[in-house]
Formats: structure tokens, sequence, C-alpha cells
């Protein structure tokens, strides 16, 4: 197992925004976490990647317990984020955006290395714009721009909140080809989707979450079939 959650509860002033959760995540899978809105699945990645430290309950990766670690410890260990809406520097270009990521690392030659054979192999829309502002990106090439800033921290975890959020349905797919590529790999990905037709095509496990508590996880074979879950997320 690579990642652990143990019954984690996480609170914003007293309210609990998660009750009790449990998450398995095995090396090299997808696994999708899926809800409605406010359901909790943000405060689960950010209580994973640090930034939300849980009031009870441990979170350990490959072995280590982490659930007190600050972010850039955790980002060191090889769990790296992707928040929701994207959050790309939009002043500085796609390559200083690219670089913030590996800021961790000291390692030039292999920097350089996951620059070319990682980040412009998955996006080589990135590449033909490393002197791009940002901001000036298409809401997919950001998304590109994100993931590819995250990648460069080589890490063994990624998380990634709503990456489908805002595209249109071929960049949507575009996205999708790309999550399963870099899974296929031998990397990790938690993927938490709106959009559980996307998550639960990509995903080997998923976890629907309803107000703070997982309702339901499973093979997302199983769930895609469920009628429950048909009715609420997939659209009857
Ligand atoms: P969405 O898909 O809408 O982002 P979500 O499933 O990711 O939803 P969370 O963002 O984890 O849900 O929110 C869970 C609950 O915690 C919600 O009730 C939300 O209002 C609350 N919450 C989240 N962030 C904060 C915050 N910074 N301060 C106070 N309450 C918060």
């Amino acid at each position: 197992m690579l990642l652990e959650v143990k019954d984690i509860t996480a609170h914003y002033f007293k309210v609990p925004a998660i009750r009790n959760i449990s998450i398995t995540v095995d090396d090299g899978e997808i696994v999708a976490l899926i809800g409605s809105n406010g359901a909790g699945k943000t405060t689960t990645l950010r209580a994973i990647s640090g930034l939300k430290h849980p009031t009870t309950g441990e979170i350990h990766f490959k072995g280590q317990r982490i659930d007190k670690l600050p972010p850039h410890k955790i980002n060191a260990l090889g769990i790296a984020m992707v928040p929701e809406g994207r959050r790309v520097f939009p002043q500085m270009t796609v390559l200083e955006n690219l670089l913030m990521g590996a800021f961790l690392r000291k390692e030039k030659d292999a920097i350089q290395k996951d620059l070319d054979e990682l980040v412009f192999r998955h996006f080589p829309r990135l590449k033909e714009r490393t002197a791009q502002a940002a901001g000036t990106l298409s809401g997919g090439e950001q998304q590109m721009l994100a993931m590819g800033r995250a990648l460069m921290s080589a890490p063994k975890l990624l998380l990634l909140d709503e990456p489908s959020l805002g595209l249109s349905p071929i960049m949507c797919g575009e996205i999708g080809k790309i999550i399963m590529n870099i899974h296929t790999e031998g990397r990790t990905v938690i993927l938490v989707e709106q959009n559980a037709r996307l998550a639960l095509g990509l995903a080997q496990h998923a976890y629907v979450i309803e107000t703070g508590d997982i309702a339901l996880s499973g093979p997302a074979k199983e769930l895609r079939e469920n009628d429950d879950v048909k009715k609420a997320y997939l659209g009857g």
C-alpha cells in the first residue's frame, strides 16, 4: 500500500468538513473521489498534502506518518497536488512556472531531464509555449501547466483536484488521456472530480463522499453499475 488515510476528521472553525474518512491507495493505481459540491473532497486532498492538518486520525505514506508534517516536507517525500482552478502564476512564463515545481530539488541534470522527457512529452503544447505568460494560456493549457508543474517535483503520488472543471468536452478527453498516460508509466493518482463519468472511467477504485463521510467505495467498474451512483452522479 502506498497511502493509507486512517479515520481522519478535519474542521474549519470547529465545523467538521470531513468525518472519519479512510482511504487506501495502492502503488500505481488511479483512485477517484467523487461527490457533490462541498462534500469534503478538496479537504481530503488538502489533508493528504499537509495544507489542512486533520483534527484526529492518521495518514501514512510509504509507511511513514505524514499528517503532522508541513506541505513542503510532504512534497519532498513524493506527493504533489494540483489545486482546483489551476492557480498558475499568470505573469510568469510557462517555463518559469514549470521550474517553480522543482524548487525543492537540487539535481540540475535530473530537473532538465524531467522537463524534456516527462513534462514536454506529456504536454507537447507547453513546449511550444515556454516563453508565453501563463495567464494568457487557455483554460486547458493552464490545466496542463499546473499538472506539468506538479510533475516537476518528481512525485510518486499526484493529487488532482477537479482537472476537468470548466473545460470543453474535447479538452476533458485530452486531459483524461494524459492522466491515463501518467498512470501507465507507474505514477499513482488520486483524482477528485465532479465529472463522475470521466473519473470512474479512468480509476480502478473509487470513493463516493457525501457531506463529509464516505457513502460508498469499491472498484470503479462496480460503482459505474451501482443504481444509486447512476442516479446521483451519472445522470440516471
Ligand atoms: P467542491 O467540489 O465544491 O470543491 P468539496 O467536496 O471539495 O466541494 P470541500 O471544499 O472539501 O468540498 O468543503 C467541505 C466543507 O468544508 C464545505 O462545507 C465547505 O464549505 C467547508 N470549507 C472548505 N474550506 C473552508 C474554509 N477555508 N473555511 C471554512 N469552511 C470551509
